[in-house]
């Protein structure tokens, strides 16, 4: 088991994730989530739709596209 409990959000680096949320493979608080929801909505990975929340998280988009230009 990764140390979910000790995750500090990799934005604000102030509040800490919620481990319910960090389990779902967040590394942002509620708050900055919340933003990163509204800025990535239009970059959602056209696949399966059941699994439509877990993209939309920019980390695990990159990792879902090894051949990213940058
Ligand atoms: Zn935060």
């Amino acid at each position: 088991m990764p140390h979910y409990h000790n995750l500090i959000c990799t934005q604000c680096y102030f509040e800490r994730v919620p481990p319910a949320r960090a389990q779902l493979g967040y590394k942002t608080c509620l708050t900055c989530g919340e933003t990163d929801a509204k800025r990535v909505r239009h970059t959602i990975a056209p696949l399966n739709k059941s699994n439509y929340m877990l993209f939309t998280d920019p980390e695990l988009l990159k990792q879902l596209n090894p051949k990213r230009t940058t």
